[in-house]
């Protein structure tokens, strides 16, 4: 048994097989290239060896699960031999003239989309089977020999760092556990362990050895420990704890469907934040009143370019409605800084934090921004959709932006297109800038949403994406504390409502505060709803207040 440490970013136990991540295995972009049959021949190099390995595969499992189990590699073999996948990767290579990793990526997708539109059951399952060789092929052509976390059972992801465009990729149905190498606390990759659930360690002085892959491990979310090749005994504590764990979780399931209201007849609304579709289910499960922060960013992230109108309309109504009602709030693209999509073109910044990002790029290029609008606009018909504005340093920017929500709608309303006429307006309150003029912005908006991340950040001058900082910041700083308390002062005196939707938001021991100070509204992780509804439940606010 070895242990590793590392600091822990998200609670609880995960006991499963180690899968070592490699960056270059997963990250497919678009190359022009010159020598049009020197590609295809690389192409049909890697065809040759991803074969071989399925080969291997399927002996391998021939002995552990038997034939009728291991029948999938031979079905995987026939399909990287397809004529018809060959024909598309060809054709793809010649006339776009680019690498052979997007042209099967490009394949993959397409084929994968055809399957799943299919009534028939047996070929919309095939659809995972075309991701899965199309992944195969992409990490052959890219040099790598494991192919990234592309498993069939769960495991436990071990990676030097993972970017968001990255951890966006992943099939979240296979990760038991994040433990990264580098990596801060306040990155995206502690933000989606705590959206799945899952315990997630950072800063861990574990070796990236491809020797580790396949090996069992336990995840202590509470220590900050890995137990790779864990003893009998330490097996049995953490089996346990585990158990606890699930236990504990299913106390919770009993406050589904209570109101959030205190012991003294406080009432708070509790909301939840999501970066795609797939976090919906989880939204529904852990009970969420709504969704406080759709972090819309993350469809221009998934995309080779810019995600059309139509694109990202089909994904602001499939919200809308899922959530049949109850408010969805969708934040505008929030690009640049740690979340880069290349097609962007933005040129390279000494400061990314403090460069052109979010609501900067928006009213720089009106057009990106017109197109998104227009689509959260026509969904805004089919639910309660509200829309956030991120980075807002000014009254003079929110009214810029008003202009602009206002001439969409005209065009809309000129083509007859249906949307919410009264839509809500809102903005994150992320810099210093916002919080001084808070009453002079509440007039112009109807809600604040307090990104604590950015603001944290913001006011303590501590890059939230570097982990040697970690000591220095300090998420409860009474700097902080004051500003949150005059955000929601400014709020309610200029007639907005104010809530939280950073991370700070789900921190338990500020909940009680946050009750005082008189917020609305927290949006937190749908995994902590449960917990966050348990707190307010017992909280009497009058007397933690006479208390204080
Ligand atoms: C924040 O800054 O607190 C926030 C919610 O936005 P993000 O983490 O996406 O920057
Ligand atoms: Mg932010």
């Amino acid at each position: 048994m070895v242990i590793y440490e590392g600091k822990a970013v998200f609670e609880g136990v995960a006991i499963g097989k180690l899968s070592v991540y490699k960056k270059s295995e997963q990250m497919v972009k678009r190359e022009k290239i010159t020598d049009v049959e020197a590609e295809i021949n690389r192409y049909a190099d890697a065809r040759e060896v991803t074969i071989k390995q399925l080969q291997d595969l399927y002996d391998k499992a021939v002995k552990e699960v038997g034939e009728s189990n291991a029948e999938i590699f031979e079905a995987h073999q026939l399909m990287v031999d397809d004529l018809d996948y060959i024909d598309s990767v060809e054709n793809i290579i010649r006339t776009q003239e680019v690498n052979a990793e997007y042209a099967v990526a490009q394949t993959g997708d397409n084929f994968e989309k055809m399957f799943l539109d299919m009534e028939d059951e047996y070929f919309k399952g095939r659809a995972a089977d075309i991701k899965d060789i199309t992944e195969r092929i992409i990490t052959v052509l890219s040099g790598g020999g494991n192919s990234g976390i592309s498993t069939d059972e769960p495991v436990i992801v071990i990676a030097d760092d993972l970017a968001p465009s990255e951890t966006v990729q992943m099939d979240k149905d296979k990760i038991l556990s994040f433990v990264t190498v580098h990596g801060s606390a306040n990155s995206h990759t502690s933000i989606l362990a705590k959206t799945m659930n899952i315990p997630a360690i950072i800063g861990c002085d574990i070796p990236l050895d491809d020797e580790l892959n396949g090996k069992m491990a336990v995840v202590d979310g509470f220590e900050g420990k890995v137990y790779v090749d864990p003893d009998e005994e330490v097996l049995a504590k953490k089996t346990e704890l585990l158990n606890e764990e699930l236990e504990k979780k299913k106390l919770l399931e009993q406050l589904k469907g209570k109101d959030n209201v205190t012991l003294d007849g406080q009432h708070i609304n509790i909301y939840a934040n999501i970066g795609n579709t797939k976090d919906l289910a989880l939204v529904l499960e852990n009970d969420a009143g709504g969704i406080g922060l759709f972090r819309s960013e993350f469809i221009y992230l998934e995309s080779d370019d810019y995600p059309t109108e139509e694109h990202q309309f089909a994904i602001y109504r499939q919200v809308a409605e899922s959530m049949a009602g109850k408010k969805v709030i969708i934040r505008t693209l929030d690009i640049g800084a740690d979340k880069q999509a290349d097609y962007f073109n933005l040129p390279k910044e000494e400061n990314p934090a403090m460069g052109m990002r979010a609501i900067r790029i928006c009213l720089t290029q009106p057009e990106i921004f017109k197109t998104q609008l227009r689509a959260i606009l026509r969904a805004s018909a089919f639910g309660k959709i509200s829309i956030m504005f991120p980075m807002i340093i000014s009254v003079d920017e929110v009214k810029k932006i008003k202009v602009i929500v206002e001439e969409v709608k005209q065009e809309l309303d000129s083509l007859g297109l249906k949307y919410d006429k009264d839509i809500e307006l809102g903005i994150m309150i992320e810099t210093p800038a916002a919080v001084m003029m808070a009453e002079e912005l509440a007039e112009e908006v109807d809600f604040f949403s307090i990104g604590t991340n950015d603001l944290t950040q913001y006011t303590l001058a501590i890059d939230r994406q570097n982990q040697t900082l970690d000591d220095f910041y300090d998420s409860h700083h009474p700097g902080l504390m004051k500003m949150l308390k005059m955000v929601v002062d400014g709020a309610h005196k200029g007639g907005a409502w104010a809530g939280i939707c950073g991370e700070l938001g789900s921190d338990l021991t500020l909940t009680k505060e946050f009750l005082a100070m008189g917020f609305d509204e927290l949006s937190v992780s749908p995994s902590r709803v449960l917990p966050l509804r348990k707190i307010v439940l017992e909280t009497n606010v009058s007397e933690y207040k006479a208390q204080k």
